[in-house]
């Protein structure tokens, strides 16, 4: 058998180009060496409920394409996601929105709360100037002096050193304070004050009473779930699911074209490689272990994996997920998305499940997200985008230049954090006829 194209990764990104290739007649072997569709949008029933396994996912787009494209697949719901933080013992709406700020100051008015988190940043940048200054700084000292008592126009000359003044800079004392710096501290694993300032490069804040996180057109959450709209995606039946994640191979037939899913396969088994780790090619192409060939490869995993670390590796931010059933408690904590914003409590955030699709069933699920660190072994949730990063992708990405068979696709293979909507308008966008 040769195949036009073999994708590594059934995930969001792998589906959509497998879909859009098969549509166009072309032959393609997908595999996976998770047991699981959908990569990390993987979702599965327990106890009734919808489990997001690889943490929350909510589908939001203002690309109207997209939405009526990924709603040929299956109803979306009418959720909003509209989290909470906890912080000590008080409980504050996200985004930073007029019902934030009433219950840190206990105002009604918007002008009132910008006037708060403007006196706010002023008086924590003369802080931080005078701090510099002492320690002779001399351009601290000429702008405090050039300043005078003028906080507007510190404001406009502040250049931060780090994420910590950023952020005070950006939201004042108390939102930075409460709502901010323990979890990004969380999130990164470090102090704020060694943190480069551009991870925050503006904070949403609104001045109206709207809990809604998002501020796209469309939202919601498959109704069936993530793994049946990747199901639908792929032309499979609920039978060919369950056959393929028993490890049988499973073909459909979409147009002209056909797709043959293989669940529980790594690349690596998949591929004879050579001693550089590159797939080995012959005249019907790569070469494929059981004999089959194919024409090409696209792959979405990781792109420093792929090429054996060969330039090194690529950082990233891992995640642990701690998942409790609770078949005695019926509403947790009466919300989807709860975050945890002090740095004391070790998780970032706990979701219930049930919320997502407005479950009124017994029993609950509850997962508990840790951040963590990354080493190979590990899932890598998020690319670290920094400067050292970007260059040591962009050598990558070059030198895959020089394989004409070879793609990379996706948020490992593009080494990029993207959202659902963005995998399926570049997976669409590349295989469209
Ligand atoms: C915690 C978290 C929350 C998120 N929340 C949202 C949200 O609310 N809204 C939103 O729009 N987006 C969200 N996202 C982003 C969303 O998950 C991604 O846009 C999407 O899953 C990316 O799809 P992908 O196919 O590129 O990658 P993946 O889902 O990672 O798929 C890649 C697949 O490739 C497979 N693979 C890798 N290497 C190999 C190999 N060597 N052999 C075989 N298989 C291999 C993996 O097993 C995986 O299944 C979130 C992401 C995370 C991490």
């Amino acid at each position: 058998m040769v195949y036009d194209h073999l994708i590594v990764g059934a995930g969001l990104y792998g589906a959509v180009a497998a879909r859009m290739l098969a549509e166009r007649g072309a032959r393609v072997l997908l595999i996976d060496r998770r047991r699981a569709l959908g990569g990390n949008i993987h979702t599965e029933q327990r106890m009734g409920i919808d489990v997001h396994c690889y943490g929350a996912h909510i589908f939001h787009t203002s690309n109207e394409k997209v939405w009526n494209w990924v709603n040929r697949f299956g109803r979306f719901n009418n959720f909003i996601n509209a989290p909470v933080a906890v912080w000590r013992d008080e409980l504050y709406n996200l985004p930073f929105n007029m019902n934030t700020f009433s219950r840190l100051w206990g105002i009604r008015r918007p002008e009132e709360a910008q006037a708060i988190i403007r006196r706010q940043a002023g008086e924590e940048v003369r802080r931080i100037l005078q701090g510099r200054a002492a320690a002779g700084d001399e351009a601290a000292r000429a702008a405090l002096e050039a300043a005078g008592t003028d906080d507007a126009q510190l404001l406009a000359d502040f250049q931060p050193a780090n994420l910590e003044e950023q952020g005070l800079f950006l939201a004042g004392r108390d939102v930075f304070n409460k709502l901010v710096r323990g979890y990004t501290e969380k999130q990164w694993g470090r102090d704020c004050t060694e943190l480069p300032a551009f991870i925050i490069r503006r904070l949403p804040f609104r001045y109206i009473y709207d809990n809604n996180y998002f501020n796209d057109r469309f939202q919601g959450i498959p109704e069936e779930g993530y793994t049946v709209l990747v199901m639908r995606i792929l032309g499979l039946t609920p039978a060919e699911l369950v056959r393929a994640e028993a490890g049988t191979p499973v073909t459909v037939h979409l147009s002209e074209g056909s797709i043959t899913l293989r669940l529980s396969v790594p690349y690596e088994a998949v591929c004879e490689r050579d001693e550089t780790g590159l797939p080995r090619l012959d005249e019907e192409g790569i070469r494929l272990t059981n004999g089959d060939h194919a024409a090409c490869l696209l792959y979405t995993g990781m792109i420093d994996e792929f090429f054996g670390y060969r330039f090194g590796e690529l950082g990233y931010r891992s995640l642990r997920f701690e998942t409790e059933e609770l078949p005695e408690v019926d509403n947790y904590q009466g919300n989807a998305v709860v975050n945890y914003t002090e740095r004391e409590v070790p998780y970032t955030r706990i979701i219930e499940h049930k919320h997502f699709n407005f479950g009124q069933g017994p029993g609950t699920i509850i997962t508990r997200e840790y951040p963590a660190d990354w080493q190979r072994g590990d899932e890598p949730y998020y690319p670290i985008n920094d400067e050292d990063n970007s260059a040591l992708y962009e050598r990558y990405r070059s030198f895959a230049t020089g394989y004409e068979w070879l793609s990379f696709g996706g948020r490992l293979g593009n080494y990029k954090y993207y959202n659902m909507d963005q995998i399926i308008e570049a997976a669409v966008g590349r295989y469209s006829l």
